[in-house]
């Protein structure tokens, strides 16, 4: 296999931290380069600061290390985004911009690009959402997630950059924490009950959203990039389902094995934005013409989710 040299920006947070870890095993670790705005404690392998918004200094580190695939992770999320909509839209747009005008100079052979289950509004049917569904977001990271979606095939076709995408649903995933997104309660619920505490649930206990494991999350993100460049069939992005729930659903599979588990419910503004979003994807394309499959349902997402924290806790 030839060498590769991967940067990836936005490497410390929730799937960054383990993305980069999957990409070091398989690639080796010296040739894995992790970047994020701060620099990350006890981080084992290459790391540089690197705020994606500076063009000069991306296109610095990717000549520096001969970089051959950009994975451009960094973003700020739903939940976050509405706190500042128009700082969102420019970081979210301007780092992508500058990520797809290095790769095309620097002639990069794949870059990835993580969209979100955001990109849909509620002109979008909420079940089994259709891959060319009508998009109309309600939330700027969505709007920023549709727009980056249409850049990166526009580069494609414009270019022939090699860019591919996954519309990520809510990611859950015991290593590290999430950064401010609408389906971070499916994280934080499993800390608390691993530590007897109550949980106040910011969604209402019947809003049944998509979500994935974190090993699925990762497995679907390698294997895309893995495909044969003729198998993709979508520049936009590919819709990805793993496993659809409501709150009501997780506390249950929890409660089998915390039955005094405690969880009371005040929706806030979360709701809103998880109202205009899909209850579950339709991923026929990421099956048929690269072979997505997830593995984990609930029930094992939770059995390891609570194996794994009680080992981290205990
Ligand atoms: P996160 O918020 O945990 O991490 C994002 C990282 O980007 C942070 O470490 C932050 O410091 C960094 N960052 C922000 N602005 C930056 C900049 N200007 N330059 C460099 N780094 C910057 O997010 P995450 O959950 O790890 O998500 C990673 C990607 O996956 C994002 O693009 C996100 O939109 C997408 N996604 C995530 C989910 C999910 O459930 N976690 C779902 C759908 C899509």
């Amino acid at each position: 296999m030839k060498s590769e040299k991967i940067l990836i920006t936005g490497a410390g947070g929730q799937l960054g931290s383990v993305l980069v870890k999957a990409l070091q095993n398989k690639f080796g670790i010296d040739n894995i380069i992790a970047s994020d705005l701060y620099m990350l404690k006890d981080f084992d392998g290459i790391f540089e600061q690197l705020d994606a918004s500076d063009i000069s200094h991306l296109e610095t580190l990717v000549t520096k290390y001969k970089v051959t695939q950009i994975y451009h992770l960094a973003a700020i999320l739903s939940a976050k985004g509405e706190q500042n909509p128009i700082h969102t839209w420019n970081v979210n747009l301007n780092t992508w911009f500058n990520v797809l005008e290095i790769s095309v100079k620097h002639n990069i052979n794949k870059v990835f690009f993580p969209s979100s289950i955001a990109v849909f509004g509620d002109m979008a049917s909420k079940v089994h959402t259709a891959q060319d569904s009508f998009l109309n977001p309600s939330t700027v990271y969505g709007m920023s997630k549709t727009a980056g979606e249409n850049w990166g095939q526009y580069y494609f076709l414009k270019y022939g950059l090699d860019v591919r995408s996954l519309r990520y649903p809510g990611v859950i995933g015991y290593q590290s924490m999430p950064g401010g997104g609408t389906t971070d309660y499916a994280v934080e619920i499993y800390h608390k009950a691993i530590k007897n505490e109550a949980f106040e649930c910011y969604l209402k206990d019947d809003t049944s959203l998509p979500m994935i494991y974190m090993d699925d999350v990762i497995r679907a993100t390698l294997e895309l990039m893995d495909a044969p460049k003729a198998s993709i069939k979508i520049r936009t992005s590919y819709n990805l389902q793993g496993i659809s729930f409501t709150p009501k659903d997780i506390v249950n599979a929890i409660k089998t094995f915390y039955p005094n588990f405690k969880v009371t419910y005040k929706p806030d503004f979360r709701q809103d934005i998880a109202n205009n979003w899909p209850s579950s994807i339709d991923d026929t394309h990421a099956r048929t013409d690269w072979g997505w499959k997830p593995n984990y349902d609930l029930h094992a997402i939770t059995k390891d989710m609570l194996e794994q924290l009680e080992k981290k806790y205990n």
